[in-house]
């Protein structure tokens, strides 16, 4: 369909108005094209011709409004780094409507009535990582939102005293933009119990429609979330993914990755990496990801409580933390090439013991299972072991390995199958996105364009990009980034 066919949906206002602002978007300068997404367009039904003109831009400038669409901006509220902040919002979101499920979504366009001390602008930088990132995870099967496409502009952002930024705009789209903190807002409404129903209803209705007529529906909703939630996290630890502001008011109650900041894959392997440079204490460290899941469902829980019977929420709550790690297990295992039924007690020692190993040995994490899969015999590990800092831990850890192999009687060649499957040839790390970015500061997109495209096809040969499959040059390795985005 060409841009002036597509008609969305609006479906909020039937909420009260103190729950949302119905708004334009204040353009950018100049604003260009960077890069669209034709993954994306697909989803949409969107024409790709579409994105060579000059009308695409001004759709995602805000420019203009297409058919049916009524752009508002949501309020929530959120715990940040653990405190109750009562009001928060689409400070820079503005959302267009929804079509095929998709809700669009620009960010960066321009002050809400939820902006705060912000300027409702998004800078280039963090722009082009959200932009990559999100197609980067869903080319790993991890449940997120994706981008439709990114404009940069000249309008100047000032994000630090030194130097200037420009603005850009990142489309994004999900299945749904409710968070925890939308809750968390609507529970301390006046009249809580009743908007609160009517947000839970609209979430089932958008994520969880065959629990509509269902009896307890709230409640199972809340269990769908927990477990949607314990396999998202198990995904993330699996291949080393940290989100960096894990707020409730950056978590989905439809269980997907939603508000890329300042994430990274992690380079080399650290059980207590912090990622997030004004992350001081830790709280989301690489390793504590899942607990703050389980923390943040409980505040879910809190909100929900008022409409349901909380008790049964905190029950199953407390299965949380067992089907994150029966999830995780599983996948490391799989990435390991052995067979989730074999060992009843799961791999988990063995796993255990790996992740020490790589973390004493400051083995790159998932190129040291892109180099598994490729090892031709274990008869000689050593392309592996030359890719560690220090060789004895992994070394020994590999003797256990062997012999879990052996027990299983299963070829090379089964093995092989098995893990070509889960572990990724490319990762997109933030040493990659700080490459393309500079790049894109000079003007040049082919970079982003390139990367993105590798994220969206990570199993795949990329033959000009075979530098991206060697470990992280260590001066980029685990690098914290700034939250200023
Ligand atoms: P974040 O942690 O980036 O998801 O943002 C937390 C809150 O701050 C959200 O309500 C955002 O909309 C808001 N926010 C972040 N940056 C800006 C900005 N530059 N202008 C306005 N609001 C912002
Ligand atoms: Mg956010």
């Amino acid at each position: 369909m060409k841009l002036n066919e597509l008609e969305l949906n609006i479906d909020y206002f039937e909420f009260k108005e103190k729950f949302y602002q119905q708004l334009k978007a204040t353009p950018l300068n100049h604003p260009h094209l960077i890069s669209y997404n034709k993954q994306a367009f697909d989803l949409i039904g969107l024409d790709y011709e579409e994105a060579q003109k000059e009308e695409f831009v001004q759709f995602i400038n805000g420019e203009i409004v297409l058919k049916g669409s009524v752009p508002y901006a949501m309020a929530y509220a959120g715990h940040q780094f653990g405190y109750f902040v009562p009001q928060l919002g689409d400070g820079r979101a503005i959302n267009l409507g929804e079509i095929n499920g998709w809700h669009l979504q620009t960010k960066g366009s321009g002050l809400t009535r939820y902006s705060r001390q912000g300027d409702g602008r998004a800078v280039l930088r963090s722009s082009i990582r959200e932009y990559i990132m999100s197609e980067a995870m869903f080319g790993l099967g991890i449940a997120t939102t994706r981008a439709l496409g990114l404009i940069g502009s000249s309008h100047g952002v000032y994000r630090s005293y030194e130097e200037v930024e420009t603005g850009a705009v990142v489309m994004r789209m999900s299945p749904s933009w409710i968070r925890i903190g939308t809750f968390e807002f609507f529970a301390r409404s006046s009249d809580a119990k009743e908007n609160l129903t009517q947000l839970a209803d609209y979430v089932i209705e958008q994520s969880y429609p065959h629990l509509k007529n269902e009896k307890d529906k709230y409640e199972k909703m809340f269990f769908e979330l927990c477990d949607k939630t314990a396999l998202l996290m198990a995904q993330w630890q699996a291949y080393g993914f940290m989100h960096g502001v894990m707020n409730t008011d950056n978590m989905s109650v439809a269980g997907v990755t939603i508000d890329y900041g300042p994430f990274a894959f992690m380079d080399y392997f650290q059980a207590d990496c912090i990622c997030n440079h004004t992350d001081v204490e830790g709280r989301y460290s690489f390793s504590n990801q899942p607990y703050v899941a389980r923390w943040n469902l409980e505040v879910l829980a809190n909100s929900l409580g008022k409409i349901c019977r909380f008790g049964n929420l905190t029950d199953y709550l407390n299965t949380f933390m067992f089907q994150y790690k029966k999830a995780f297990w599983d996948i490391m295992t799989q990435r390991l090439g052995l067979q989730v039924e074999h060992s009843p007690n799961s791999y988990s020692p063995l796993i255990k013991q790996l992740l020490g190993a790589l973390e004493a040995s400051k083995m790159d994490y998932n190129v040291f299972f892109y180099e598994l899969t490729q090892l031709k015999s274990l008869d000689d590990i050593s392309p592996i072991l030359n890719l560690a800092v220090y060789r004895d831990i992994l070394q020994e850890w590999f003797e256990e390995y062997k012999k879990a192999i052996e027990d299983e009687k299963r070829s090379d060649e089964e093995r092989h199958e098995v893990m070509k499957r889960v572990n990724p040839k490319y990762i997109i790390k933030n040493y990659m996105l700080q490459e393309a970015i500079e790049h894109a500061t000079q003007g040049d997109f082919t970079l982003v364009n390139d990367l993105l495209h590798i994220a969206q096809h990570p199993f795949d040969e990329h033959k000009s990009f075979e530098k991206y499959t060697k470990p992280t040059p260590l001066q980029f390795a685990n690098l914290k980034l700034s939250c200023s985005s």
